[in-house]
């Protein structure tokens, strides 16, 4: 899907401008909304290590303060020093953050050197805390 490879080709973009002195692991996430913009982060860390942020919490948070709260998918890319091996998969504060605008079934795509493998945030993350009524974890 020509959207998706979009997703993935932003993503590794995005990856590109990590901030990342201290780990030299860079990531890059591209957040697609259902009106068809693409935001786009990257992990930016700091030298009081808790104040670093995620590639993908930077993108959805963005968005959120761009107007946009309807999601289509996210498509993460990272590596040590941008060099794609493997897959790079949200760190556990990241997945509850999209829960917060995204349902199970939002698709995740975590890029690969060739392609991406395609995920649900359900999948990834089942019992999500929420407190907000009617909506589960699962
Ligand atoms: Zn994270």
């Amino acid at each position: 899907m020509t959207a998706k490879n979009e997703l993935r080709d932003a993503a590794i973009a995005a990856m590109m401008r990590a901030y990342a002195p201290y780990s030299d692991f860079f990531v890059g996430a591209a957040l697609l909304t259902k009106s068809g913009r693409i935001y786009t982060g990257c992990n930016i860390e700091n030298s009081s290590y808790s104040a670093t942020c995620c590639a993908e919490r930077t993108a959805l948070f963005a968005a959120v303060a761009s107007g946009e709260r309807e999601f289509e998918a996210i498509a993460i890319a990272g590596g040590h020093h941008g060099k794609l091996e493997g897959v790079c998969n949200p760190c556990g504060v990241c997945r509850q953050a999209l829960t917060e605008f995204c349902e199970p079934a939002f698709p995740v795509l975590l890029v690969t050197a060739e392609g991406y493998e395609e995920h649900t945030l359900g999948e990834l993350f089942p019992g999500f805390f929420t407190n907000l009524n009617g909506k589960t974890g699962q």
